[in-house]
């Protein structure tokens, strides 16, 4: 027997027009994927790539241009207002800067109580002493509960946007960049944060980053995106281990403490990731590519299948082993 997956995207795209031009961005272009309870899934990719449209489409913060949503059994793409909000209770996310996110004319405990009051969970009491319990389950005191979010330094803030995002026992979290902003000796303490969480309250993280040791830390499964599609998908140790498209490769080089081991053939990227208004022909990434042939302006490499079912590669020139 299968588990059945928390979340599945269907073909999802999403198309953004540009003003004033009779063009489109498309932001996110076709990407099906599967998130078991309990799983970490890590979303990677340059700066522009699509993983923020992805996240939100992934929640129906936006409306997907095509494609399909399943959370938890129900599809998420075709509830009504009403419904969608019950369902939202389930579903959290965390951004890169608690700054921006955080009301600054809210103390903590109205800002991490807020979700209980527009979900109308629980009693007054009820809903204080969930605040309570939950401001001490990321790390900080009660005190803290009658400040304002200036007071806090940015991994403190990360908190409290964690004790919000939690206080409903969502089953699904996706954190955009939550750690990008911080220090490194912060990042390794809000990551660790995440993980206890995840194992204390069962949740499922969507987890999107454009840093690769980030990812190694903390997925259990690495999609990786370029102009809005996936182009590898595996677990975190196939991706490190036996990376197998080329831009996948050149991220993993771009990394100097990523675990020498997991290092083959050092990969340079060249130029720029190009404007996802323009796509090029054949394989998106083609030129960019240190190994690319005639084929690869040719014809558009689709998702496929290599060594397993669970490793999925879109290159013409992936064999599976190593490429040099
Ligand atoms: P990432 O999070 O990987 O940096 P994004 O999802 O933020 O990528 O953006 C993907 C592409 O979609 C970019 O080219 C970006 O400029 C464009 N984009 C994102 N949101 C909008 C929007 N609301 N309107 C127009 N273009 C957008
Ligand atoms: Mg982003």
């Amino acid at each position: 027997m299968s588990t059945q997956p928390l979340l599945t995207l269907k073909d999802i795209s999403k198309k953004f027009q540009i003003k004033g031009s009779k063009n489109s961005i498309r932001a996110v272009d076709g990407v099906s994927l599967s998130i078991n309870p309990g799983e970490t899934l890590g979303i990677v990719g340059e700066s522009g790539s699509g993983k923020s449209t992805l996240g939100r489409l992934a929640l129906r913060l936006i409306e997907p241009t095509t494609g399909e949503i399943e959370f938890d059994g129900k599809k998420i793409s075709a509830l009504g207002s009403t419904e969608l909000r019950h369902a939202r209770r389930e579903m959290q996310m965390i951004f890169q800067d608690p700054f921006a996110s955080l009301d600054p004319r809210m103390n903590v405990e109205s800002i991490i109580r807020e979700p209980l009051d527009i979900h109308n969970i629980g009693t007054k009491s009820e809903r204080s002493e969930l605040v309570r319990k939950t401001i001490t389950q990321v790390g900080m005191t009660e005190d803290a509960l009658t400040r304002f979010p200036h007071e806090f330094s940015g991994g403190q803030r990360q908190r409290i946007s964690i004790a919000r995002a939690i206080i409903t026992r969502p089953k699904l979290i996706v954190a955009d960049e939550p750690v990008s902003a911080l220090d490194a000796s912060i990042q390794s303490q809000i990551l660790n944060l995440l993980l206890e969480l995840r194992r204390e309250l069962n949740l499922t993280y969507v987890f999107i980053s454009h840093d690769l040791s980030v990812i190694e830390h903390i997925a259990d499964k690495v999609a990786v995106m370029y102009l809005g599609k996936i182009v590898e998908f595996a677990s975190v140790e196939e991706i490190f281990s036996n990376p197998q498209h080329p831009y996948t490769k050149a991220l993993i080089s771009a990394v100097p403490q990523i675990n020498p081991e997991h290092r083959t053939d050092r990969v340079v990227l060249t130029g720029d990731i190009p404007s996802p208004s323009s796509q090029p022909s054949g394989c998106h990434f083609h030129p960019r590519c240190p190994i690319a042939q005639q084929q690869c302006t040719d014809v558009e490499p689709v998702l496929r299948n290599i060594n397993s079912v669970t490793h999925q590669v879109s290159c013409h020139l992936a064999t599976g082993g190593d490429l040099r």
